[in-house]
């Protein structure tokens, strides 16, 4: 073989040299192209990440109103509403929410109702301070939970009486926060209703009293409307049951000893459950007979200080209840006040170990009382004549 010429190696080299820079260019092209492609996608990418970021915010701006009680915003709302109406009525005990701050040491504490007392009747009296405490309320230092049911307002480095500048609460900030309404808590007092009689009586025979030898029917059958037609037993019944709601909205707790007329409970028994409920006093409910018709009027039955049953304390007790309930029953009523009547024969008074006294409303046997004590208007008044009654007792 001839080796090859100077010319032919040069012809060779460049024609290498042009495919490489061909090869080269084409590479450079197709790379710019590609490429292109690629920013075009990352272009498009970007594009609709960034319609996304439009899209999502949008959806997050606008939340929905919610009235959800775990919802924190919703609950200090609540919270601030029920501080406004305790300052609008000037009772803390409405409160359901509680006030609770950090203290100094960081610990979780819970203000006293005194202390909320001191704070909301100050801002009663204090408008500027009022509004402040509200906006304190509603900053963000202010956190909201709830814990058993009770929801609460945590107080971030706070105090109180440091926020509205009150001092140690004075002895007539709590007088006054507290008596003006009687509240569901109640006034510590308890009342024992017996609606007289039932719907069948019983014959049977109880003593009179304690280790007496007289004997009494258990109880009577009691009289009847001569107009109206109704018995006592359901008249009784109808003014307990309205008595009983009576004292309830003034603060009394109650007991009944009947509810129905469907029941057999002797007179000696109803005296003790009146005891053994707890009761403080017991308001026996009946309404009087006469076989002469125009006999009308009210009284009520006490002990005689002659009583072999009762001590001479308790025999004054149940005078004086019966004394307050007639003065007080005939001042709303407007009913002829026959007064107290004073005997020592009934087992129901006997048997009583807290003081008590049957209530005779009106003569069932005389027309015009008979027909009163069916309407609505006057039964009503018979009992706030006897809740007054009950009312003065326990003032005097
Ligand atoms: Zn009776």
């Amino acid at each position: 073989m001839k080796k090859p010429s100077g010319t032919r190696v040069n012809i060779m080299i460049m024609g290498i040299v042009v495919v490489v820079l061909a090869l080269g260019f084409a590479a450079i092209l197709g790379y710019g192209k590609a490429r292109k492609q690629m920013e075009q996608m990352q272009q498009a990418q970007q594009e609709q990440e960034a319609k996304e970021a439009q899209i999502t915010p949008m959806q997050t701006v606008t939340p929905e109103p919610t009235d959800d009680p775990t919802d924190p915003a919703v609950q200090k709302k609540n919270l601030i509403t029920e501080i406004k109406k305790a300052v609008e009525h000037n009772d803390v005990k409405i409160m359901t929410a509680d006030l609770r701050y950090t203290s100094q040491e960081g610990q979780v504490e819970a203000y006293t109702q005194e202390d909320v007392a001191a704070v909301l009747l100050h801002l009663k009296k204090n408008e500027k301070d009022y509004q402040a405490f509200v906006e304190k309320l509603q900053d963000e230092s202010v956190i909201v939970g709830e814990e058993e049911g009770i929801q609460y307002l945590l107080l971030t480095d706070s105090n109180l009486r440091k926020m509205t500048g009150t001092e140690e609460p004075a002895e007539t900030v709590e007088a006054e926060i507290v008596t003006p309404t009687p509240t569901p808590e109640g006034n510590g007092r308890k009342i024992a209703i017996d609606a007289g009689h039932q719907a069948h009586g019983n014959s049977e025979q109880e003593p009179i009293g304690p280790g007496a030898s007289q004997t009494k029917a258990k109880v009577a059958s009691g009289t009847t409307g001569r107009t109206t037609g109704v018995t006592e037993y359901q008249l009784n019944l109808d003014v307990a049951l309205k008595l009983r709601d009576e004292l309830e909205a003034r603060g009394y707790e109650v007991y009944m000893i009947r509810e129905t007329n469907d029941v057999d409970i002797s007179n000696a028994e109803r005296a003790q459950l009146a005891a053994e409920s707890g009761s403080d006093i017991l308001i026996r409910i009946h309404a009087n007979g006469s076989d002469n018709t125009s006999v009308a009027g009210a009284l009520t039955m006490a002990p005689s200080t002659a009583n072999p049953y009762l001590s001479q304390e308790m025999i004054a007790e149940c005078q004086k209840l019966s004394q307050c309930i007639i003065t007080a029953f005939c001042a709303s009523t407007g009913a002829n006040n026959q007064g107290v009547y004073q005997t020592d024969e009934m087992s129901g008074l006997n048997w009583c170990s807290i003081p008590a006294t049957i209530v005779e409303m009106g003569y069932m046997t005389n027309q015009e009382e008979d027909t009163r004590m069916q309407t609505a208007d006057y039964q009503q008044q018979m009992v706030t004549g006897i809740a007054d009654g009950i009312d003065q007792y326990f003032a005097s």
